[in-house]
């Protein structure tokens, strides 16, 4: 078992965030928005148990990005490390990037979403995972 509260933060030290709830789920993000955002071929995250997100420090320096329609992009506005995704509508539906969490997140993607849109340069890891062309189910 991991240990709760799981903790993380970003990459210059400003923005720390504990989380005291194991992570609902995970998966892969293969969408077009994930690949420019991180410079990667896709981007995994957990979904954290609404309510159990606490800031330990730097809430001020986080910038959330709102695309036209879809989940915000918040991260570190001091040193650009990608943090959560967060709902318009429900701002407690957050997900955290799981790059940000310090050490074993307790949990494992399981799928893999947008995979129609998959990155040409770099093959789709033939893990088993469920595939979804579109957001996953
Ligand atoms: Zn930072
Ligand atoms: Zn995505």
């Amino acid at each position: 078992m991991t240990e709760l509260p799981l903790t993380g933060g970003c990459l210059c030290g400003a923005v720390r965030f504990e989380i005291s709830e194991p992570l609902v789920s995970s998966r892969y993000c293969h969408c077009t928005r994930c690949q420019r955002r991180t410079g990667t071929a896709a981007s995994p995250g957990g979904r954290i148990a609404p309510g159990s997100l606490r800031w330990l420090s730097g809430e001020e320096r986080i910038k959330v990005w709102w695309p036209p329609e879809g989940w915000g992009k918040a991260f570190c506005s001091e040193c650009g490390s990608h943090l959560f995704s967060q709902s318009p509508d429900e701002p407690e539906r957050r997900s955290v990037r799981l790059g940000a969490i310090d050490g074993d997140p307790g949990i494992r993607p399981t799928a893999r979403q947008f995979v129609a849109n998959a990155a040409v340069w770099e093959p789709i890891p033939d893990d088993g995972l469920e595939r979804f062309p579109g957001r996953a189910s």
